[in-house]
């Protein structure tokens, strides 16, 4: 038995500002990613190969915020930030505001395999020439939707307006975590931030036990929302430890933290899974692109807070 989860971001996504192309898009969009997990399990592939197959399909569609789309700084540069962790051995590798290699979920999983956890900025990118991952040139994860997500927001700080975007034009993240039939669980989550971030500025997607978490004996687990809330609340150690020390069952325990999160401020959702293979989505805002498979292939797709719909 083996099962993948997947999200593409949280946050208010707004129901009045989508068309139902755009829906079907991010149906469809989830679903390809789905089957690219799948076509790995199927195979007999590991967890960790798994998510990372899934994570490098989500990098490459451009409607969501990791790789290719990624949203952009304050200063207009793109600043991506990627973590996978193997619930095999807690082995796991990070990268954090790099701009350059196509696939940042493969930069961490490179680290991943290195002596190191974490890798960041100009050390990283040498440290991924080193190792033979493929770059991109800039047009490559430019987008104009993005581009002009942040002028507005650039637009509204000069005029110190308030902030009335939907979550979806602020930031969004990509992840993915499975239990493969081996029963051996992994996480693997890439963001290219929060729009108009400070250069620099890292969120909770590349740190170990905030956005990023697995261990066969609890969970794997990916985050998306507001980073620093999430890094905070240390999310993922945090799903860890109310199963390790107090019992909880993997929805209970993934329930409370974000609804912990939501009353604090810190909007967003997980998606997680246990070695068991069951699996909790939840979120404390108006939606989540989010989506399961299990072994028989039929992508199971939602957005807002609804029962997951049959692609
Ligand atoms: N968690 C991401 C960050 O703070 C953003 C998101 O998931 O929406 O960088």
């Amino acid at each position: 038995m083996f099962t993948l989860a997947i999200h593409g971001g949280a946050g208010t996504i707004r129901r009045e500002a989508m068309t139902a192309e755009s829906e079907a898009a991010y149906h469809a969009g989830l679903a390809v990613c789905l089957k690219a997990g799948h076509a790995v399990l199927t195979a007999g592939g590991s967890a960790v190969a798994a998510v990372s197959a899934a994570v490098v399909a989500l990098e490459e569609d451009e409607l969501f915020n990791a790789g290719r789309g990624a949203v952009f700084t304050s200063g207009g540069k793109q600043e991506m930030d990627a973590a996978i962790m193997d619930g095999r051995n807690r082995e796991a590798g990070a990268v954090a505001g790099i701009f350059g290699p196509r696939n940042p979920i493969l930069a961490a999983r490179a680290v991943m395999a290195s002596e190191h956890v974490m890798l960041a900025g100009e050390g990283a990118l040498a440290f991924c020439r080193e190792a033979g991952l493929e770059f991109a040139d800039a047009a490559h994860f430019f987008t104009e939707k993005r581009w002009q997500a942040l002028q507005t927001e650039l637009a509204r700080r000069a005029a110190a307006a308030a902030d009335t975007r939907s979550d979806a034009d602020r930031h969004g993240t990509v992840g993915a975590v499975a239990r493969d039939a081996a029963g051996n669980v992994a996480a693997a989550t890439s963001t290219g931030g929060m729009t108009g971030k400070r250069p620099g500025r890292i969120g909770d997607c590349p740190v170990i036990g905030a956005g990023t978490w697995a261990d066969n004996n609890t969970c794997a687990m990916s985050a998306t929302g507001h980073g620093e809330y999430f890094i905070r609340w240390a999310a993922g150690h945090e799903i860890d430890a109310r199963m390790r020390y107090k019992g909880e069952t993997l929805t209970r325990a993934a329930e409370a933290v974000v609804t912990e999160l939501g009353a604090i401020g810190g909007s967003g959702g997980i998606i997680a899974v246990d070695a068991a293979g069951n699996v909790a989505l939840p979120f404390n805002s108006s939606g989540m692109y989010r989506g399961r498979i299990g072994e028989d292939g039929v992508a199971w797709t939602g957005i807002y807070k609804e029962a997951l719909r049959a692609l």
